[in-house]
C-alpha cells in the first residue's frame, strides 16, 4: 500500500519528509555536527549518570527536569568563566524559570509552533533557510510565509519590518547564524522586527558559540521583551547531537505556554542524567569550537583559492557557490568516502568544518574532482 491509499490529512498529501542523507561514510561532513568525539573522561562521567538513573528507571522521569534546567541556566549564565579562551556573549542573568528544553531543538520550534502557531496561523522565515521550518509549520498546520534576503543573504531591519508589516506573521523566525548560508542577523534586526510585531519572534541560535566571542547574542535582547524567544542545542558546538537536547530561553511565561503543548514527561531520564552530566564539563565539550572555528575559516580560503565562491560564515559550515553540477560533485565525493550536502541551492554545496584532517580530505578530493 502506498501513503496516498491512507486518509492521510489532505494537508499532508504529496509532502516529502526531512530527507538530509544517512550514508556511512568515513568523512561525515553533510548534518553540521562537531565531528570530533566526546573526551573519554567526559564519556565516562556521563555512563556513569545514566547507570544511576537505571536504577529508578521503573519510574517516570522528572517531568520538569529541574535538574538540568538548572545546569542549562548556569551554562547559559556562565558561559564565558566556563572556558577561558571564550568570552561568550551571554548576559543574560536567566534562572530556571527562563529555561526549557526538549528532544533538540527541533522539538523545541515544534511546540512553538504548537503553542502559538497552528490552523489560522502563521509563521514568516527568510530563505534560504534551515529546511525544517516549513516541515514544522507544515506539521503543525501552520501557514509557511517566505520574505526575501538581500545581497550576500542578508537582511536589515527595514526589509525585516516590511515583510512583517505586509503578511502580518503570528510567529517570525530569524536563524542567526544562518543554515545553509552562515550569514549572521544584527540585533538590530531582531530588535525592529519585535516591535512591529505583536506576535511572537523566535531567534534559532543553534551555531552561535561559532559566532565570534565579542558579537552580542540574541539572548541580551530578552529583557523587557516577552514575546522574544531563544532556541539554542547542546547538537552543534557542544557535540552531543545524539543525545537530542535543545532549549529555549525565553520569558517564564513563554516558557508556559510551551507545559500546555509538550507531551508528559517528555525527556527521558537517560537524556536528562546525560545532559546534565555533560553540562559539568561544558568547558571539555567545547574545548574544540576553536579548532573548528580554524577550519570553517580554512575552507572559506581554500575553495575560494580553488575557484569557487565561498560564503563568509558564523557557524561550522560553509555554503560555496561556483558548483557545476551540485549532485555529481556530491556523488564523486561519496565515490571517496566523503559526505557533504545539497542543499537545493543551484551551483550550491554546503560543507560542515570538520577535523584538519577530515577538512584536508574533503579539499583534496574536491580539487581532484574539479568543478
Ligand atoms: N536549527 C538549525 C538552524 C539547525 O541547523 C538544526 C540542525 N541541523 C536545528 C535547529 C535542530 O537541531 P537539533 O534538533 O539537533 O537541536
Amino acid at each position: 500500500m502506498s501513503l496516498d491509499e491512507l486518509p492521510v490529512r489532505d494537508d499532508l498529501r504529496g509532502k516529502k519528509p526531512y530527507g538530509a542523507p544517512q550514508i556511512n561514510v568515513s568523512v561525515q561532513l553533510n548534518v553540521n555536527e562537531n565531528t570530533h568525539p566526546v573526551p573519554a573522561h567526559v564519556a565516562e562521567d556521563i555512563t556513569q549518570a545514566i547507570r544511576e538513573a537505571l536504577y529508578s528507571i521503573n519510574r517516570y522521569p522528572d517531568r520538569e527536569f529541574t535538574q538540568l534546567r538548572q545546569s542549562l541556566a548556569d551554562y547559559v549564565n556562565y558561559g564565558d568563566a566556563l572556558n577561558g579562551s571564550h568570552r561568550l556573549a551571554y548576559g543574560t542573568g536567566a534562572t530556571t524559570d527562563n529555561l526549557w528544553a526538549a528532544n533538540g531543538s527541533n522539538e523545541v520550534l515544534q511546540q512553538i509552533l504548537q503553542a502559538f502557531g497552528g490552523p489560522g496561523r502563521s509563521v514568516l522565515g527568510f530563505p534560504p533557510t534551515y529546511s525544517m521550518y516549513p516541515l514544522l509549520a507544515e506539521g503543525t498546520g501552520t501557514r509557511w510565509l517566505t520574505a526575501e534576503r538581500g545581497p550576500g543573504f542578508s537582511i536589515t531591519p527595514e526589509s525585516a519590518v516590511a515583510a512583517i508589516r505586509a503578511q502580518k506573521p503570528d510567529i517570525v523566525f530569524f536563524c542567526a547564524p544562518n543554515n545553509p548560508t552562515g550569514t549572521p542577523v544584527n540585533l538590530d534586526v531582531i530588535a525592529a522586527a519585535y516591535d512591529a510585531t505583536d506576535g511572537i519572534v523566535v531567534v534559532d541560535e543553534a551555531y552561535h558559540e561559532f559566532m565570534p566571542d565579542s558579537k552580542p547574542r540574541a539572548t541580551t535582547l530578552l529583557s523587557g521583551r516577552p514575546r522574544l524567544l531563544v532556541s539554542r542545542t547542546m547538537s552543534k558546538a557542544f557535540a552531543f547531537a545524539g543525545a537530542r537536547v535543545g532549549y529555549l530561553i525565553a520569558d517564564p511565561a513563554a516558557v508556559d505556554a510551551l507545559r500546555l503543548v509538550r507531551l508528559p514527561y517528555h525527556l527521558s531520564a537517560l537524556t536528562q542524567a546525560a545532559a546534565t552530566a555533560a553540562l559539568a564539563h561544558s568547558a571539555d565539550m567545547l574545548a574544540m569550537v576553536d579548532d573548528i572555528r580554524a577550519q570553517r575559516d580554512r575552507l572559506v580560503v581554500e575553495l575560494t583559492a580553488l575557484g569557487y565562491d565561498a560564503y563568509e560564515s558564523q557557524t561550522n559550515f560553509v555554503l560555496f557557490g561556483g558548483v557545476d553540477n551540485p549532485q555529481a560533485t556530491f556523488q564523486a565525493l561519496i565515490e571517496r568516502d566523503i559526505i557533504i550536502r545539497d542543499v537545493g541551492i543551484p551551483h550550491t554545496l554546503r560543507v560542515t568544518a570538520g577535523t584538519e584532517a577530515e577538512t584536508t580530505a574533503f579539499l583534496v578530493a574536491l580539487s581532484e574532482i574539479g568543478r
